[in-house]
């Protein structure tokens, strides 16, 4: 990057005051310089102007005044999980959190108290040692600050809600470096802008959350021949379209370890094994399975189920639709597309949100679907080194938009890329103009930049 003298100058009074407030400016090329700027897509170069390794609220509030004051945009990184790269800007100063791991558990009121580094790996370790489960994601690097603030789906969620409905009290330093505490009865609003409007508010550096207590539960995957994935798809929709809280599931087309596209179907049963193994049973009859394996298990051993499944370094694009049913329609759109893919690493993940997550008021928190859905996730994946990223783009994008027609309005926020202007429009539901008069009051000069907010007022329409 060729810099005037000017910028030269800035940078260094930045690096000066960072180092006065304790920062950590790690070297280019060591190893904790590589942790700051983990990133999960393998396609995406990021070239930040500096990185400050934070350990503190106020840490963190002196690097958001002393790059304002230099007049350098910022951007925060935790685990750099999100496909987009939006914790990694060029040209910003990069706030990193990956060194705020504090992590204890008070078993008796079951909660934990997280700092705003903690990965939901790590969280769910602790947790599981003391017999307990949290709300987190099906992959154990995803940062849980960056969960709960984009609402947080998880394999529990129909029993135990999203990651941001077990968000009890968070420590939010404000753009203007203001350190705020907000809970249900103070700061209520910034408190209802971090369960679902993405770091658009604030700086989550440190998180109260519940934890639960839960039986062993029954989980496991059917792996079904491409021959079966209609038919494997129709029970998983009927299923879940039905399906008590008790009960979450996830269909999956993938290639699988033979190199043939398969439909994997993996369920979660958190009631009475009789009535669990009987609803499995009748989910393997849909065709004649390669492989089933549902067994009991700790809460807690879920995610080694799909942990790594979509593993860092290779290339990817992400797109994501919101649907009600799916359809025999549907389902052929997807099958078509799987058959047409480009590459043996794409995929094609549902699942369906229900129960616990939707027995919440869509105004309670700025997560705004709280209508029983599916979330359709297509990734494109590619090794970087190989060929052109172009046509596995395309691949994502023609899917989603050949999907539309049948989704519902918006669309997983946490998930949405920058220029999905149409979806991000509905993402928030009736949210969104409450959401835009929250971030002129908190980010009044727009600092912080994650997830993609609407324009004010947007309500209807697709
Ligand atoms: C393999 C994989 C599996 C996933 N599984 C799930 C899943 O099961 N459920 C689900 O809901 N989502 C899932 N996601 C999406 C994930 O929740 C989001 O991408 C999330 O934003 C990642 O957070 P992060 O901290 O890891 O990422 P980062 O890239 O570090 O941050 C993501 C965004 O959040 C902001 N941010 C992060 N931490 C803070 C903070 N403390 N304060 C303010 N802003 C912050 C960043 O600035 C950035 O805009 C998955 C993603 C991947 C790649």
């Amino acid at each position: 990057m060729n810099m005037t003298t000017d910028e030269k100058a800035r940078l260094i009074e930045l690096r000066d005051k960072l180092i006065g407030a304790g920062c950590d400016l790690p070297q280019e090329g060591s190893a904790t310089r590589h942790e700051a700027t983990r990133t999960w897509n393998g396609a995406r170069v990021c070239k930040p102007a500096l990185v400050a390794r934070c350990g503190t609220a106020l840490q963190v509030a002196a690097a958001l005044r002393a790059a304002r004051d230099v007049g350098l945009p910022v951007s925060v990184h935790n685990g750099g999980q999100d496909w987009a790269g939006r914790s990694l800007r060029d040209g910003s100063l990069v706030i990193d959190l990956s060194g705020m791991v504090a992590l204890s558990i008070d078993s008796e009121r079951r909660e934990a108290t997280i700092g705003g580094g903690v990965t939901a790996g790590q969280l769910n370790k602790a947790a599981g040692e003391q017999g307990l489960t949290a709300a987190i994601s099906n992959d154990g690097a995803v940062g849980m600050a960056g969960l709960i603030l984009g609402g947080g789906y998880g394999p529990l969620m129909t029993r135990i809600g999203l990651a941001c409905d077990n968000l009890i009290s968070a420590e939010v330093v404000l753009a203007d470096g203001e350190v705020l505490i907000c809970d249900a009865d103070s700061n209520a609003d910034l408190f209802w802008a971090v369960r679902g409007g993405g770091g658009n508010f604030g700086v989550l550096t440190s998180a109260r959350v519940r934890l639960h207590e839960l039986g062993p539960v029954l989980a496991g995957t059917i792996v079904f021949p491409w021959a079966d994935v209609r038919a494997a798809l129709g029970r998983f929709a009927d299923l879940m379209l039905r399906a008590p809280l008790e009960l979450s599931g996830a269909a999956v087309l993938a290639v699988g370890p033979g190199g043939k596209p398969v439909a994997v179907i993996s369920l979660i049963w958190t009631g009475d094994r009789a009535r669990g193994e009987a609803i499995i049973a009748g989910l393997e009859a849909a065709g004649t399975p390669l492989l089933a394996k549902v067994e009991p298990m700790p809460a807690s051993e879920l995610l080694a189920l799909t942990n790594g499944k979509l593993p860092q370094g290779h290339g990817y694009e992400v797109a994501t639709r919101w649907l009600g049913t799916l359809s025999p329609k549907v389902t052929d759109v997807m099958v078509s597309a799987f058959e047409a893919r480009t590459s043996p690493l794409a995929s094609i993940i549902i699942h369906h949100c229900h129960g616990a997550v939707t027995n919440i008021a869509p105004d309670a928190t700025a997560f705004g679907m709280r209508e029983p859905h599916f979330t359709a996730l297509i990734y494109a994946a590619w090794m970087p080194a190989v060929g052109e990223a172009g046509p596995h783009r395309r691949w994502a994008r023609e899917l989603s938009n050949d999907l539309a027609p049948a989704a519902l309005p918006g669309g997983y926020a946490n998930l949405l890329p920058d220029d999905a202007a149409g979806q991000i429009a509905h993402a928030f539901g009736g949210n969104a103009s409450r959401l835009s008069s929250l971030k002129t009051r908190f980010d009044p000069m727009g600092r912080l930049r994650a997830i993609p907010l609407p324009s004010a007022g947007v309500r209807h329409g697709r």
